[in-house]
């Protein structure tokens, strides 16, 4: 793997998400292309339900993401009205199309319909979000041919793109969702990867005891700006996955993104950071993408070794 150039300061550098995506969807570029010579177009349904308009923002990136890298992308869109029984059989439908290679389900899905239910309806080898028990177990075992969620994976891509140090490194992860802590646990403790992992959560003791022991620090919390450069270890890498939107009157919106990091003070301490925007989200679609294009070629393969 080729090492991402990163931006070189005087303080922390820079671990740039949108130079290390643009990789990452080169990459898929080339295997879709692949799979086109040989008659296959690689093919995500997203399924959106209701009319949150942060998903249909997320669904629109998604759908655009898989027509520029040359694959199948379409959208399912429903009004939050619709019963769980009209959900399951899109999803039965989805399941036993053979144009269609993953199939994703945009959450929140609206209170009354029973989004577990519907997550474990999705085949797993097409469920590209990595959030079907299948999938979480082969995560956890080590088999590879499952999915792992793309915000983590994206991180794991990121540490290992510049050639950070994983093996014995004392991994510290601030929150533990089954969408990105969780997850981030397995993927960094899996041999290979090789951290020692610690996860913390709303009830940890001391948090900022865990957090200074990290030589890589991991923060998804939802919480704005709660990690403070006191809390880091001197030369740590510290990867801020948080989206949080807080007031700022000096944007003409009213509000602006940041992260679980106070990103300059930690920036102060840190030997690698990354930034919000532009550093985790931005991995996210790729390596959707990444899990996408991979669906699309096991699938295929199963299907001519059993024909
Ligand atoms: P979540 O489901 O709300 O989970 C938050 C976790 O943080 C929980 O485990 C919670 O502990 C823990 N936590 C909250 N406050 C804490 C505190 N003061 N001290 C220690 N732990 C605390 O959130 P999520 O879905 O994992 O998302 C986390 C953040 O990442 C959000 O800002 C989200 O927008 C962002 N995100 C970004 C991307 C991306 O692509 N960049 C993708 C997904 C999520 P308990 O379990 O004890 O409640």
């Amino acid at each position: 793997m080729t090492q991402a150039t990163p931006v070189l300061t005087e303080r922390g550098r820079i671990l740039d998400g949108a130079v290390l995506a643009e990789r990452v969807k080169v990459d898929v570029a080339q295997r879709v292309a692949e799979l086109r010579a040989r008659g296959i177009i690689p093919g995500l349904t997203v399924v959106l339900v209701g009319d949150v308009p942060a998903s249909a923002v997320y669904v629109g990136s998604k759908e655009r993401t898989c027509i520029e890298l040359g694959m199948h992308g379409e959208t399912i869109r429903r009004p939050a009205d619709i019963t769980q029984a009209e959900l399951l059989a899109i999803i039965d439908e989805l399941n036993a199309s053979s144009n269609v290679h993953a199939i994703l389900v945009q959450m929140p899905l609206p209170k009354h319909s029973d989004s577990d239910e519907v997550l474990r309806r999705i085949r797993p080898d097409k469920d590209v979000d990595g959030f079907h028990t299948v999938n979480v177990g082969k995560l956890w075992i080590g088999e590879r041919d499952g999915f792992a969620p793309c915000t983590p994976a994206g991180v794991l891509y990121m540490l290992q793109a510049h050639n950070v140090e994983t093996s014995g490194a004392q991994c510290v992860i601030v929150g533990r969702s089954n969408i990105v802590g969780k997850p981030m646990a397995a993927l960094m403790v899996q041999p290979g990867v090789d951290s020692t992992g610690t996860l913390c959560h709303s009830r940890t003791r001391d948090l900022a005891e865990q957090t200074r022991r990290a030589d890589i620090l991991i923060v998804a919390a939802g919480r704005a700006e709660m990690i403070g450069g006191d809390m880091i270890k001197p030369g740590a890498v510290v990867i801020d996955v948080g989206m949080n939107r807080i007031a700022d009157p000096s944007k003409k919106s009213g509000t602006r993104l940041v992260g679980d990091v106070a990103f300059e003070a930690a920036r102060a301490v840190a030997s690698l950071i990354t930034p919000v925007p532009g550093g985790v989200g931005k991995m996210t679609i790729a390596m959707l993408m990444a899990n996408t294009v991979r669906a699309a070629a096991q699938l295929n393969r199963v299907e001519q070794s059993a024909s």
